[in-house]
């Protein structure tokens, strides 16, 4: 069968990320347990006799997640690090990795050897061995997948699911603005995410991949919403740089760039929010925390919605929506640089 066509209501574009997801989960029916177990979590989690195993997978694409202003080293150094986000995501530690590349014979043998120098470096910091993996032929471009496997650090592992209303919304770090170069030289927290799980009072967490605006309603349980200040959203100093550029508010920069890999978590409303960021103030006095809003009832939101962020203004990255991820969208930019790759010798 050609799996192609130009008419858009036969396509995947027409079914949308979430519409995709759920379609994907209908076919395959009981083989797709419910999360945490299945479809749904920054990781999957495995059953194991000594604690949780977690699963995930994630890949960097040519012109999608790296373009040629992005050095091998750093687009191997992303694919690494885009997974340990995740495993971060659910406050484990990841244990080993494979690496399933497919790619057009034509890619420099200069590139390849500078793509894995990144994925080893990584390998190494963060003490995780690559133990395997797969070579395959494509007929234009790179697709590189690296397969992640990990293990609770403590008695929890956190998921997405737990968030009441009345809970507060917490970030790390400051968002927007990642095309510049936090794309590639972020730092996946670990240490940070294990720390987090140990804390009872954190409910659910996730990782910052699709931008804020979009990533937050992940947390949210039914008939509640997020009730985001935008005084309180920490705004990047890249962030502040793109605006000047884009014309665009920072804020919104902030809210729906993506590619942010910071932590997005919620703290119980019982819990002493004083006290919970003195502890976080001594674990990790170097990295920003910052309160951004609360999660509130559905009708709790109606009554004062104008005191918060409209989230309908601020959209994050859809996947097949938008046929753009921010380094493509920086490729087709006009101030894009062209890439000097080509003329090496
Ligand atoms: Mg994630």
């Amino acid at each position: 069968m050609y799996p192609f066509t130009d008419i858009k209501k036969e396509s995947i574009a027409s079914l949308g990320e979430s519409g995709l997801i759920r379609a994907l989960r209908r076919w395959l029916g009981k083989s797709s347990p419910r999360t945490p177990f299945g479809i749904g979590d920054d990781c999957a989690v495995l059953p194991t006799q000594t604690g949780r195993g977690l699963l995930t997978v994630d890949p960097v694409i040519y012109g999608e997640h790296f373009d040629d202003t992005v050095s091998p080293r750093s687009a191997g150094a992303k694919l690494f690090k885009r997974n340990l986000s995740d495993i971060a995501a659910m406050g484990g530690t990841p244990r080993a990795a494979v690496v399933a590349l497919a790619f057009e014979r034509r890619v420099k043998i200069e590139w390849l050897s500078e793509f894995y120098r990144g994925l080893a470096e990584n390998s190494r910091n963060y003490n995780v061995p690559l133990v395997g993996g797969d070579v395959a032929q494509l007929p234009t471009g790179i697709v590189a997948t690296l397969t992640l496997f990990g293990e609770s650090t403590g008695r929890r592992i956190l998921t997405r699911v737990g968030a009441k209303p009345g809970d507060a919304i917490y970030v790390t770090g400051t968002l927007g603005g990642s095309r510049r170069r936090h794309h590639w030289s972020f730092s996946p927290r670990l240490h940070e995410g294990a720390w987090l799980a140990q804390q009872n009072e954190v409910r659910s967490m996730m990782d910052v991949s699709d931008g804020l605006a979009k990533d937050i309603h992940a947390l949210v349980p039914a008939k509640a919403c997020p009730a985001l200040i935008a005084e309180w959203i920490p705004v990047s100093r890249d962030a502040l740089h793109a605006s000047r550029t884009s014309g665009r508010p920072a804020l919104a920069h902030a809210l729906s760039d993506g590619e942010d890999y910071e932590l997005l978590f919620t703290l119980a409303k019982s819990a002493s929010a004083s006290s919970f960021e003195s502890r976080w103030r001594q674990a990790f006095p170097r990295l920003k925390l910052s309160k951004v809003g609360q999660i509130v009832s559905s009708s709790a939101f109606q009554k004062e919605s104008n005191r918060f962020v409209d989230l309908n203004t601020y959209r994050g990255f859809e996947h097949l929506v938008e046929s753009k991820s921010p380094v493509a969208r920086s490729r087709s930019a006009p101030t894009a640089k062209k890439s000097q790759a080509g003329k090496k010798a």
